[in-house]
Parts: structure tokens; C-alpha cells; sequence
């Protein structure tokens, strides 16, 4: 069970309802690889209090910081880890998945025609009419009112150059740029974790 595939259930997109940075009754815990790294950097991975003292139990991960509050059971009070380690090393992946929301993080969540946050959608940079395929190397992220603007047509067709052109990403190029999206909340033990900790509190 500790694989890829908590990587991929880590980063698969989450509502704002499931987004355990904004449910802090949920008292989650920051997911460190057996290296310390966090296991993703956004969405970072944290999981609910309950997964996290499982865990615990399992001998799977190692405790590296609680919250003040504790769990009472019958046979024991425990503090409610903030921060976690694997035991065991999960290798990523070279490459990730192919999913719409991996390509908003290649593309920074930016319309990669104007730049535009807002109202993202994507786009066939080759047009499907004109054999362009759904690849990593022919979507990329585009706003609405530049999508409908492009049309069928190929960017030097449209006058719309593309600002980046599109690659498929490593898992270390996607990583980095998980990096640029701290999230909303951070407890002040998962700090020393986190490589942007410095740029926040300057
Ligand atoms: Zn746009």
C-alpha cells in the first residue's frame, strides 16, 4: 500500500471541503518521505489524524512532531502527530500522470496565451481537426476568452504565441513547481519541512 499510489492519492485534486489545510479539526499530518521530504509539495500531503495514528500502530511511519492535543483510548493517550515519516523510502515515479491537474501545475495555473488566472480551461495547441493529439506535448492551459479566441486554429494561425511550449514534465520539474503554491495554512511544526518557510516569514 505505501507505493506510487499514495503519491497519486496525495496529489489528486481536492475540493476545498476535502482540503485538510482548511478542516484543521482534522489535525493533519504532514506526510514526510523516509528522506524527510514532504511525500508531495501541492497538494501537500497531509493526511487526517485517524490515517496518521494508524500509521503509527502499523510501525510504518515514524513520529517527528505532535500537536498539543492528545487522543484518549482505553489503553493509552497519545499526542496527535503533526508530522510524519515513512519508514520505508517510496520511490516517485520519472514521470507523473497525465491529468488535468498535472498539467495546471506544469503550466503554474496560468494561461500559457495571456496569463490569465481566471476561468482556466485547456487547448489543443495543434487543433484535434488538424491531427493534433491529447498529449503532453499538445495541451496546455488556456483561459476561456483565449481558448474561444484561438478557435480551430494553430497559434501562428491565431496570431497567439504560445509562452511556453509544452513538455512532458519529470516528477521532479512537476515537485518544483508544487513548490510555488505554499498552501493557506501551515502549522508551525511543519515549517522546518518545507523549503519556503524562509520566504514567508521575510
Ligand atoms: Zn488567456
Amino acid at each position: 500500500m505505501f507505493n506510487a499510489e499514495l503519491i497519486e492519492k496525495a496529489a489528486r485534486f481536492r475540493g476545498v471541503d476535502e482540503d485538510p489545510t482548511r478542516n484543521l479539526s482534522a489535525c493533519p499530518a504532514l506526510v514526510l518521505n523516509a528522506d524527510y521530504t514532504p511525500l508531495s509539495y501541492y497538494p501537500l500531503s497531509l493526511w487526517p489524524w485517524q490515517t496518521a495514528i494508524k500509521a503509527v500502530f502499523l510501525d510504518r511511519v515514524d513520529i517527528v512532531a505532535s500537536y498539543d492535543r492528545e487522543v484518549h483510548s482505553p489503553s493509552l493517550d497519545m499526542k496527535i502527530p503533526s508530522v510524519i515519516a515513512l519508514r520505508q523510502y517510496v520511490k516517485q515515479s520519472e514521470f507523473p500522470a497525465f491529468t488535468r491537474f498535472n498539467v495546471f501545475l506544469r503550466d503554474r495555473f496560468q494561461c500559457q496565451y495571456c496569463g490569465s488566472h481566471d476561468h482556466l480551461t485547456f487547448d489543443h495547441v495543434t487543433p484535434r481537426r488538424l491531427g493534433g493529439r491529447t498529449t503532453w506535448e499538445n495541451i496546455i492551459t488556456a483561459c476561456a476568452p483565449c481558448n474561444m479566441k484561438k478557435g480551430g486554429r494553430t497559434p501562428k494561425q491565431a496570431g497567439m504565441p504560445v509562452h511556453q511550449a509544452p513538455i512532458r514534465p519529470t516528477s521532479w520539474q512537476l515537485q518544483q513547481a508544487g513548490k510555488l503554491f505554499p498552501p493557506g495554512y501551515l502549522h508551525e511544526t511543519w515549517r522546518d519541512w518545507l523549503y519556503w518557510d524562509v520566504e514567508l516569514e521575510a
